[in-house]
């Protein structure tokens, strides 16, 4: 096998702090409030109902969070530890994310586990930024197969490791509320970069280590 030792997996749960974006995010709310209202006259409902009245403020609050990456660079998120060097896999798990599909504007729900190994200058990073840096990415309008490549490109630009692996699994609503697919089926999208990209057993290693069930 590999040559990784010592090596930290740790879950998410541990290692995420509660960093509420709200405050920075860069949603227009009274503009989203007047397309929502709009929203409602467009599907046939009426939005004076007592029912929905207040739903264009609640959208609007809600895409504040939901949208708050958009105004977040996640390169930033990556600060490395300026006392710590590292050198063998630092991999967080089970991750969990909401994110919204940019093609139907519904949320998919997932998990993700983010490993890399330091590169020669063994710059390494904190745990619960691996987590944070999956949510910034996740709070934009988003697909799955840009969101891995996106978190591994901050790795890369923060770190410069020697390589990395991101594992990302999630339900689709677009799929499973449409009929497409059975309800519960899930998409897994990977990327795996540096010495992960030529070595089958380093990326099953990881596949497994990433397995939380
Ligand atoms: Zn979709």
């Amino acid at each position: 096998m590999t040559n990784w030792n010592p090596r930290l997996v740790v879950d998410a749960s541990e290692a995420l702090a509660e960093e509420p974006d709200r405050a920075t995010s860069s949603v227009d709310r009274p503009r989203v409030e007047a397309a929502v209202r709009e929203l409602l006259a467009a599907i046939g409902d009426d939005p004076e109902r007592e029912g929905v009245v207040e739903t264009p403020r609640r959208v609007a609050e809600a895409y504040a969070d939901l949208f708050a990456g958009l105004s977040i660079d996640p390169v930033s998120v990556l600060e490395p530890l300026p006392d710590e060097r590292g050198t063998g896999l630092i991999l967080v798990r089970d991750i969990q994310f909401a994110s919204i599909c940019e093609h139907h504007l519904l949320p998919f729900v997932g998990r993700a586990a983010v490993g890399y190994v330091p590169g020669a200058d063994g710059r390494i990073t904190g745990l619960s930024k691996l987590a944070r840096v999956v949510e910034v990415l996740a709070r934009r309008p988003q697909v799955q197969e840009r969101l891995v490549r996106q978190v591994a490109d901050a790795l890369e630009a923060a770190l410069a490791p020697s390589g990395v692996a991101v594992v990302v699994e999630a339900e689709h609503m677009c799929v499973t509320m449409r009929g497409v697919r059975k309800p519960g089926s899930t998409v897994v999208t990977t990327e795996f970069r540096g010495l992960f990209a030529g070595d089958a057993a380093a990326r099953t290693e990881v596949l497994t280590l990433a397995r939380t069930d």
